[in-house]
């Protein structure tokens, strides 16, 4: 439709030198879509499916999950859509799915993939609406895991999906385990998308949802930028893709400085995709690795903003 055709005009994101880098967006459900297409997405980086599940008294059943899916895979034929398996608990709570048992820290609990595992039946249906809709469709679905501590979690998690006929399962580097075993997980997993909300809480052990901790959660925090080049790193050692779908990729320089430290996609709420798409089309490559190397040498988010930004001359 019209939203396609303005997409497919927008054209992909690269750097200035022509190094792709797909610009994707985050979604919670097909109502998201048009405004996706709109700001030029190349695809679906992020499909938090909890939205599907939000509301109610049970989970929504395998047909009703499997024309969601539908909705959203059509309108990216030929593009890729990443799924991301249900992710309940802590700052993501379902009514009826609670923790199994009662939790003083629900962010360090029973929560994200953990709770598949104790709810086997809720993935294995979301998986098989998933393969039934991916069947119907031209588009390039991808499913992956939330809150993945560990390479036998990212197994466990490639096996489901291969038996419900899913072939490209990756995990989400969230955790700072993850992040530091990513050749571990690499060996498991087809590709990465690094959550730099979750990961930056973990990191620095700041809760995301208190306010009075947004400088820990800062993005441009140090520590948490190390973690990404380790994340990346170990996908690099076998050839898998890493790519970042948290609120870190849509901030222009950081998303210039992401692409420095060798990340291969990014995915963003909608309208933070114009801004990023023009910072990197101003930038070489090689001026984003200076960027990286200059924000990852500083010693705190502010200077590593400012040290990013003197050297990405073209960002307004
Ligand atoms: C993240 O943690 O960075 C992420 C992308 O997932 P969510 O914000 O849904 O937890
Ligand atoms: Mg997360």
């Amino acid at each position: 439709g019209r939203e396609a055709a303005l997409a497919a005009a927008i054209g992909p994101g690269a750097t200035a030198d022509g190094h792709p880098v797909p610009l994707l967006a985050n979604i919670g459900g097909p109502d998201d879509v048009e405004a996706a297409l709109a700001h030029g997405a190349e695809g679906v980086g992020l499909f938090r499916t909890e939205f599907l599940f939000l509301g109610r008294s049970a989970a929504p059943g395998e047909r009703e999950q499997e024309e969601a899916y539908l909705a959203v895979l059509d309108a990216f034929p030929g593009g890729r859509v990443i799924v991301r398996a249900l992710d309940a608990g802590a700052d993501k709570p379902l009514a009826f799915l609670p923790p199994p048992r009662p939790e003083p820290n629900p962010a360090l609990g029973e929560r994200g993939l953990r709770l598949l595992r104790a709810h086997p039946e809720i993935l294995e249906t979301q998986l098989r609406a998933l393969a039934r809709a991916a069947a119907r469709s031209r588009a390039d679905l991808q499913v992956m895991a939330p809150m993945v501590a560990t390479a036998e979690e990212a197994a466990w998690f490639a096996a489901a999906c291969r038996e419900a006929g899913l072939p490209s399962a990756g995990v989400m580097i969230e955790i700072p385990s993850a992040a530091v075993r990513a050749a571990d997980l690499a060996a498991e997993a087809g590709f990465f998308s690094v959550g730099t909300n979750d990961l930056a809480q973990y990191t620095l052990a700041a809760d995301r949802q208190v306010g009075a901790l947004t400088g820990l959660q800062d993005p441009w925090q140090p520590a948490l930028l190390d973690l990404v080049g380790l994340a990346v790193a170990g996908a690099a050692e076998r050839g898998r893709p890493c790519g970042v779908c948290g609120e870190a990729a849509g901030d222009p320089a950081l998303a210039c400085v992401l692409v420095g430290i060798g990340v291969t996609s990014l995915s963003m709420a909608a309208p933070a995709l114009p801004a990023v798409r023009a910072a990197l089309a101003r930038h070489s490559r090689e001026e984003c690795v200076l960027a990286a190397a200059a924000a990852v040498a500083a010693g705190s988010p502010d200077e590593a903003r400012a040290a990013a930004r003197a050297n990405l001359p073209g960002l307004a």
